[in-house]
């Protein structure tokens, strides 16, 4: 059997299709226009077990595999909202999972419980005004002061950063390098923390923040896992970030694909609907044929990543072949569009400026050939 043909995998993927078609494609104008969506979309979701995948029941996670974050990502961009599929998962797989694999028991009935329910909003604070690519030279300071971390810096392209409850935050707590970064629940009604919205060409219905931390005091029980381990952390769980930018690639390839095929064939040009002229015809059986083969990459990275619970390289590789390719696929189809490709009443306009941020959020197309290549040599 092939990959995801299971009853439960065809079923799982109906219940968020119909989610998506009654929830979300509906308001997807709405939410561009507005910068942003309801909360009330999070605790939907949250009803719907969605959350919370591979969290165990006990914490009222679904206690599922990777198969099933393939198949929300891929549902979810079908919305055509692609900045609140990047909110969600923001959410939910980025900046909460570490909670549940390396908290403490508290930590998960305090924090992840009520996440997992969308009643809280949380993001992931690595990236700084100095250091994206290069985490492990964050500056953000959180010194040890009696019982507390007092926390001064600043982090910036933060999603869900200016409407989050909480940040899983990345700091410095000890030596310079990697092995001086640690992880700690940052709550964002902490005096001397204020963050901005940031204004931003592609995912507009995504909140993205520049955070700024002013001798903030948070407990020190915040610390998730153990001091100085943050790094190791962030590296793993970057694992889960590049699968669902995979995902969402392949799933917006899939949409614009049929964008195309609407358009090629009811707009007529001398005479004749566009994919009547072959050239056109061959250029969509090339994007065709990407698609299909980065699915079956990224399929292949899951299927490592489920049994062997390592697949750096193979999730590098498969986030590279989509994030470049969905930007080819998208440039296709808005060069189909003719001018109406340049107006952004068309979805295909939104969905190419959405995926321009595909080859850099959870790692840049360069930091995947450096890793690869780093693999390959070893
Ligand atoms: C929409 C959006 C949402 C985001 N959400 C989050 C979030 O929730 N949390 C968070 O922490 N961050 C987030 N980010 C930040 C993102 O992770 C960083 O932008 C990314 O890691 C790159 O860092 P940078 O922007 O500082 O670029 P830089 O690191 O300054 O890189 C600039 C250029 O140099 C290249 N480069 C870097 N290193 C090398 C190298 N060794 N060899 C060759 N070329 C190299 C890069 O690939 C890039 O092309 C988000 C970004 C965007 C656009």
């Amino acid at each position: 059997m092939g990959y995801l043909e299971s009853k439960e995998h065809r079923e799982f993927r109906e219940l968020i299709a119909q989610f998506v078609a009654k929830e979300m494609r509906p308001y997807h104008e709405e939410w561009e226009r507005d910068e942003g969506y309801p909360r009330e979309l999070l605790k939907k979701l949250g009803d719907l077990g969605v959350l919370g995948l591979r969290v165990g029941p006990e914490y009222g996670g679904s206690g599922l595999d990777y198969w099933y974050t393939v198949i929300l990502c891929e549902e979810l961009v079908r919305s055509y909202s692609v900045g609140v599929s990047v909110s969600i998962l923001a959410h939910a797989e980025f900046s909460i999972k570490v909670i549940d694999d390396v908290g403490s028991d508290e930590q998960r009935r305090e924090y992840l419980v009520p996440a997992l329910r969308g009643e809280t909003v949380w993001g992931l604070g690595l990236t700084e005004p100095d250091f994206g690519s290069n985490v492990g030279g964050i500056t953000t300071t959180a010194k040890r002061v009696g019982d507390d971390f007092v926390i001064n810096g600043a982090k910036t392209f933060i999603s869900n950063g200016s409407i989050g409850d909480y940040i899983m935050l990345a700091v410095r707590t000890g030596e310079a390098g990697p092995k001086g970064i640690s992880l700690v629940i940052f709550p964002a009604d902490t005096k001397g923390y204020s963050a901005k919205k940031l204004d931003k060409m592609a995912v507009r219905s995504s909140d993205t923040g520049m955070l700024y931390f002013d001798d903030c005091r948070i407990p020190a029980k915040n610390l998730v896992g153990k001091e100085g381990y943050g790094f190791g952390y962030i590296m793993d769980h970057f694992q889960g970030e590049r699968l669902v930018l995979s995902c969402f690639g392949n799933g917006v390839m899939e949409e614009l694909l049929k964008i195309a095929v609407d358009y090629g064939t009811s707009r007529e040009i001398f005479g004749k609907p566009i994919l009547s002229h072959q050239v056109w015809k061959h250029r969509l059986a090339d994007c065709y044929a990407t698609m299909v083969a980065s699915k079956q990459l990224t399929y292949h990275a899951c299927d490592v990543l489920n049994t062997k619970g390592d697949a750096n390289r193979e999730l590098s590789a498969a986030k590279l072949f989509s994030s470049e390719n969905v930007k080819k696929i998208a440039n296709e189809v808005l060069q189909l569009h003719g001018g109406y490709g340049a107006m952004n009443e068309y979805v295909v306009t939104k969905l190419y400026r959405d995926v321009s941020a595909f080859t850099i959020g959870a790692g840049t197309s360069e930091i995947m050939r450096e890793i690869i290549s780093r693999t390959m040599v070893e």
